[in-house]
């Protein structure tokens, strides 16, 4: 590990839930990722995939082949949702005007409904 890496964000909600501090319905995980429920769901199924490991930011991604597992994670998850068929949205917001609220790197996945476009 180099020495600016962070294992864990002090304060950080989903460290805290990555840890197991905070009891969510773990819906999949393995040693690198974890999927759980969004406390404020936008749409019928709406799962946060999070790297256990504190990365504040899509911006703060040192190793790119994290955002591909999340992925590849996120097609898992959906299929074990029963969403793969019917379609989904998976999206990572940055920055402020991306609104992310939560600053430990976070990909949603969204379906169970038709998504509008443009996003708001
Ligand atoms: P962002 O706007 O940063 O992309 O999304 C953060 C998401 O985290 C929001 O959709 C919000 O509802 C969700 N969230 C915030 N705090 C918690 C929490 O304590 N537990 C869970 N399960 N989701 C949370
Ligand atoms: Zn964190």
């Amino acid at each position: 590990m180099r020495a600016t890496d962070q294992r864990v964000s002090e304060g950080c909600i989903f460290c805290k839930i990555a840890a197991g501090k905070i009891p969510v319905e773990r819906i999949a995980e393995n040693e690198e990722l974890l999927a759980f429920p969004d406390i404020d769901p936008q749409a019928p199924v709406h799962v946060l995939i999070i790297p256990k490991k504190h990365v504040t930011s899509l911006k703060e991604v040192s190793d790119w082949g994290l955002i591909g597992r999340m992925h590849q994670f996120a097609v898992k998850v959906a299929e074990q949702k029963g969403i793969a068929q019917s379609g989904y949205r998976v999206l990572i917001n940055t920055g402020l005007n991306g609104v992310q609220t939560v600053l430990h790197l976070h990909l949603h996945l969204l379906g169970g409904r038709v998504m509008r476009w443009p996003p708001g």
